[in-house]
């Protein structure tokens, strides 16, 4: 069984629209795939409608999300839900909160872009992410296209990055409200990629057994940001925590260079969130 629960279509910053995600994920030869869209359920059902036969769909969203420290230092990290209740009013008005806050914040950062004479255009980037989640991939896809840089990672190095000069806030929810509207809706919250350090500051240990305590299911051990030792670290947490340790692609099609399948979760761990009470259940057979 090969499995992979983080994936990004067009309802967020991926480059495959649902139908052809699910595609090329039987085509890579994966059994099980998650649909993970920043902020947005949007994917689902035409995931769902295109699903080739003998692949499973898992839903799921990747939740923006904040942790503030006492001392008011703020860690930005993101939550995946499975199986939440796509109805669920609470959950879906956060949702759509993020997703407007990503449009506006968005266009700060191409305003300020544009203000330093970089020939790129809202409308473009707008265009670019269509009806989905707008992300940081789509102001890179438009420097891309504007012969700025070569491709979307260097524009996230040179210019995108919470460490660069062009990188505006965008609104997070906070990462126990999450955890707590996960599960009111039904779902299973599981920590993405942990300790991806070169995205910027990651949270201690001490902060994900709190949100182990707040409901969490599970964490990312095996994901393309982390290193051998992080993953070893990642596991021996899930370990004492009692977590579930998954493993992912976080693929977003041409946007990042990580093929699908590139991290799997091991199938006994995948039983066991399927063994967890949920709103929802996969789609396959
Ligand atoms: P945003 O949601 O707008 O803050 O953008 C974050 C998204 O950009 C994440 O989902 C990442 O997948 C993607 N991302 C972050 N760092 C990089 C990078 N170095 N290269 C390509 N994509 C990245
Ligand atoms: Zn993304
Ligand atoms: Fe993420
Ligand atoms: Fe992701």
């Amino acid at each position: 069984m090969r499995i992979d629960l983080h994936t990004h279509t067009t309802a967020s910053d991926g480059t495959d629209t649902p139908g052809d995600l699910v595609r090329a994920a039987a085509a890579a030869g994966l059994d099980v795939v998650a649909i993970t869209d920043h902020d947005s359920t949007a994917g689902w059902d035409a995931a769902f409608a295109a699903r080739p036969a003998g692949l499973t769909v898992v839903p799921g969203v990747e939740f923006s999300c904040v942790h503030q420290a006492a001392d008011g230092r703020r860690t930005s990290l993101h939550l995946l839900g499975y199986f939440a209740d796509p109805d669920n009013v609470a959950i879906q008005d956060e949702w759509a909160r993020l997703r407007a806050s990503r449009r506006t914040r968005g266009k700060a950062m191409v305003d300020s872009l544009v203000a330093d004479g970089y020939p790129i255009t809202w409308e473009q980037v707008s265009l670019l992410a269509a009806s989905g989640s707008v992300g940081r991939p789509h102001i890179g896809r438009a420097l891309v296209d504007a012969g700025v840089v070569p491709d979307v990672s260097t524009a996230f190095t040179e210019l995108l990055s919470s460490r660069q000069k062009y990188y505006v806030r965008k609104a997070d929810a906070d990462v126990f409200d999450a955890i707590r509207l996960v599960r009111e809706a039904g779902g299973l919250p599981v920590f993405a990629h942990p300790i991806a350090r070169r995205r910027g500051p990651v949270v201690s240990d001490e902060v994900i057994a709190a949100m182990a305590a707040a409901g969490m299911v599970g964490i990312e051990v095996d994901h393309p940001d982390h290193d051998p030792a992080d993953r070893a670290h990642a596991a021996g947490l899930a370990r004492e925590l009692g977590l579930l340790g998954t493993g992912s692609s976080d693929y977003h099609g041409t946007n990042k260079p990580t093929e699908l399948g590139a991290c799997l979760t091991d199938p006994e761990v995948y039983e066991r969130l399927l063994a967890l009470p949920a709103a929802l259940k996969p789609v396959g057979e």
